[in-house]
């Protein structure tokens, strides 16, 4: 019986099944009997890394772990691959690392489900075949970020400062920060917590893709109009149709050059003097009208008169 493989062998399929076969229909119990199981099983494992070495020669022939997955991401452009057939091509256990260095010191544009709702956590896309030097720059700078020695938040803003105006996609902002869960909610705090203003397909900028940022102004929301929870925010939007109540110019007209840059959120009755967060006293402007607003020192009724004039 094939109870043991000769280990200087090379496995073949047919060895492996009979290795399989000779394995006892009854669980081990006895502590020699759990020791030879373990044994055997893994014996299993290293043979089977060791087959799917040998057939895939042509994949994994004389590479890095690192190229050996460029290889066979780049035979599936476009196509989701998951990480435990890249565990298969590269050999080792942490090939995700390498994944990281190819985005990041190659600038290959690939998209994990760490970021991306469309996928699971474990799953890649490679989206272009070359790599691109933009993207290459953009990780670099991330990479510089992610090393500084400022808190998590900061990396977060120095990012997105780094590229205003720019689309900033999840996977980086998950890579400065170093969390995979933190950032979202970091992220958010920033618009929330400390007015940036920072927008995404969610908050009415419809021309972006899901899971991607952008930090429109290197200006702070004024002082008042910070801690707002985020969900009244996005209600306030919703509820004004993601429109400035006074023009009604929204994000589908926004212009690069233009003076209406974004749609931001203001207290009907002033925070300063005891308005109230919540989304009756809240309403929705663009940046133009906002300041004008504050210019004037409009408040309450008044203000609300001011709004309607057309
Ligand atoms: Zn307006
Ligand atoms: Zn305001």
């Amino acid at each position: 019986l094939a109870s043991r493989i000769p280990s200087d062998s090379k496995p073949t399929i047919r060895e492996l099944i009979s290795f399989l076969e000779s394995i006892p229909a009854s669980p081990a119990s006895s502590r020699e009997e759990i020791r030879a199981e373990v044994r055997r099983l893994a014996e299993v494992f290293s043979r089977l890394r060791l087959l799917a070495k040998i057939r895939l020669k042509k994949i994994t022939d004389a590479r890095s772990a690192r190229e050996r997955a460029l290889a066979y991401l780049k035979l599936f452009v476009g196509e989701v691959v998951d990480g435990r057939e890249l565990q298969v091509v590269s050999a080792i256990q942490e090939f995700a690392r390498r994944l990281r260095e190819l985005r990041v010191e190659f600038g290959y544009n690939i998209i994990t489900g760490n970021t991306n709702p469309d996928l699971r956590p474990d799953q890649y896309i490679l989206l272009d075949i070359n790599p691109s030097d933009e993207i290459a720059t953009r990780w670099r700078i991330a990479n510089k970020i992610r090393r500084s020695k400022v808190a998590g938040k900061n990396r977060l803003l120095m990012l997105l400062k780094e590229r205003v105006g720019k689309p900033v996609t999840g996977d980086e902002l998950a890579y400065v920060s170093k969390t995979v869960k933190d950032w979202p909610r970091r992220t958010r705090e920033l618009r929330t917590q400390h007015g940036w203003r920072l927008v995404t397909r969610q908050t009415g900028r419809k021309d972006l893709p899901n899971g991607v940022y952008l930090l429109e102004s290197l200006q702070q929301l004024p002082e008042h109009d910070r801690k707002i929870e985020s969900d009244v925010y996005d209600s306030v939007l919703e509820r004004d149709q993601y429109e400035c109540r006074k023009c009604g110019w929204k994000v589908d007209d926004y212009h690069p050059n233009a003076r209406r840059q974004f749609l931001e959120v203001h207290h009907i009755e002033h925070h300063v003097t005891g308005g109230k967060n919540n989304k009756d006293n809240l309403l929705t402007l663009c940046n133009v009208h906002h300041d004008e607003a504050h210019a004037k020192k409009l408040v309450g009724s008044e203000f609300l008169k001011w709004v309607k004039e057309v």
